[in-house]
């Protein structure tokens, strides 16, 4: 592995630290400040405004006039789309510098960052961007829009919340996560660059109970998205619903399980089950969690698995060739830490890993578990770290009904070449994506959200404008002649 001890300089300067309200970046009305980590080292990068409910509110009237005023929902669909293409150009002419702000704030290899997210966030804008023009009927846009994203992939939450709702014709506040504050900042600039009017996106930096508890209550936002934990989405619903009762669409957390089936091509399923947990450093709401392998093939895919996660190269997310970076903060690391400590109490057996990595910031090696049992807290909770649960089966009645048995549902992996076992699983899992021999696969076009309490409601694809138009019914008697 790659050591972890000399961080490489990032190719990229930290240019906005304000919020951004009305088109313009200011500090926050307390004047306080909040510093934002380098995960590679705990070390400062910037310290950024935060926002609190004073701040918020000054972002909803912005964004409130904005609506009420115009031009952003008057606007022809056209010259929307026009300015949505020229947003999506100008992160493509920026992409390496948005990859290493976010490869910086979050710890995520950069290579990943340059070569597939940020691309991916200018594709998503794209395809929002050739929406305004689809023929609405009476559907109407919401309002003020209030959107609170997550950490762990700060820019591709930024664009599936701010890509519908612009093109549906919302304004917008949205407040970022406090671990990665700084590449919203930066693109919410370019989308100002390519024409988008003032007010019509605002970005908010602060905290959850405060900065994010003041947008779900607050009476001038029309609607509210959230992605993050489950906990932290039913505070989030709660507030919605005490204050004025606004919709909110929900993306919340998962155990999503992975399934080998007896006929699998175990070096494959072996390679796409470790991608599936240790994409992103396990930070993931989907992560392939729950490892199901059938008892036929178990043993070799427990070894090669071990193996796998040994290569695993894990280091500067800057360097060449790495594969895994440092978790994005110390609780995330305590968290991890903690389940690891729980895996061993509870009699799993530790075929990986199992510790931090290096000796600096929050790296932890590759972790993998065998043995492991339905109730252990490793198979139920979501660790959202590098720590892969591999358990054994026998029959595919039995693989469903494990598979069902969480409070989670939002996705799962099917790996077999038999038809019959993909339609059969594909049916009875209760999961709102079926990725078959395939995992992380992400496009604009397909939508994404769970069952249970991995959330309501879909985004992405056209299913995430019903998540910012509202239908009006217009009547009026005709006159006969
Ligand atoms: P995590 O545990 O992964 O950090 P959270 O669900 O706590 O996930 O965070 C996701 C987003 O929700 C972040 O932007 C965070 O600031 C925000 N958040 C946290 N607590 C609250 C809250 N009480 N009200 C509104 N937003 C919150």
């Amino acid at each position: 592995a790659v050591a972890a001890e000399e961080p490489i300089t990032p190719p990229v300067e930290v240019k906005h630290t304000q919020l951004l309200i009305n088109g313009k970046f200011v500090d926050s009305a307390s004047g306080k400040t909040f510093p934002t980590l380098d995960p590679r080292t705990g070390e400062v990068i910037a310290h950024v405004a935060e926002g609190e409910a004073e701040d918020i509110n000054r972002a909803v009237i912005a964004a409130r006039k904005a609506f009420d005023e115009g031009p952003w929902p008057k606007m022809s669909p056209y010259k929307r789309s026009m300015i949505l293409y020229r947003f999506a150009d100008l992160i493509e002419k920026h992409n390496d510098e948005i990859a290493a702000l976010e490869t910086w704030d979050n710890g995520k290899p950069y290579q990943q960052a340059v070569s597939v997210e940020i691309p991916m966030l200018a594709r998503l804008i794209r395809y929002y961007a050739g929406k305004p023009s689809l023929p609405q009927k009476k559907e109407t846009p919401y309002g003020v829009a209030g959107q609170i994203i997550p950490w762990n992939f700060p820019l591709l939450m930024f664009a599936w919340k701010v890509g519908p709702a612009l093109a549906c014709g919302n304004t917008i506040v949205l407040k970022t996560a406090e671990q990665t504050p700084l590449s919203a900042l930066y693109v919410a600039r370019l989308a100002l660059e390519a024409g988008l009017p003032p007010g019509v996106l605002n970005v908010v930096s602060g905290f959850g109970p405060t900065a994010g508890a003041s947008l779900a209550t607050h009476m001038d936002v029309d609607k509210l998205a959230f992605t993050g934990s489950t906990d932290t989405g039913k505070i989030v619903l709660e507030l919605a619903a005490r204050s004025n009762l606004k919709p909110v669409t929900l993306e919340l957390g998962g155990k999503s399980p992975f399934i080998v089936c007896e006929d699998a091509d175990v070096d494959k399923a072996v390679e796409m089950a470790h991608f599936a947990l240790f994409f992103n450093q396990g930070q993931c709401c989907c992560a392939g969690s729950r490892t199901f392998v059938h008892e036929k093939v178990y043993d070799e895919f427990l070894e090669k698995s071990k193996a796998r996660a040994l290569r695993r190269v894990v280091g500067d997310p800057f360097k060449k060739g790495v594969e895994q970076g440092p978790q994005i903060d110390e609780e995330q690391f305590n968290k991890i830490m903690h389940y690891i400590r729980s895996g061993l109490d509870s009699g799993a057996t530790l075929e990986a890993g199992g510790d931090r990595f290096g000796t600096k910031g929050y790296y932890i090696q590759p972790t993998v578990f065998s043995d492991v049992k339905d109730d252990m807290l490793i198979a139920k909770d979501e660790i959202f770290g590098p720590v892969q649960s591999i358990l054994k089966f026998k029959d595919l009645d039995e693989v469903v009904r494990r598979a069902n048995a969480t409070r989670y549902g939002l996705a799962a992996g099917i790996f077999t070449n038999n038809l019959d076992t993909a339609n059969t699983l594909t049916r009875a899992l209760r999961q709102g994506t079926i990725w078959i021999n395939c995992f992380d696969v992400f496009d604009a076009a397909i939508p994404f959200g769970g069952f249970k309490m991995s959330g309501q409601g879909r985004e992405k694809g056209i299913h995430s404008l019903r998540n910012y138009l509202q239908v009006k019914a217009v009547v009026t008697p005709l006159k006969n002649p």
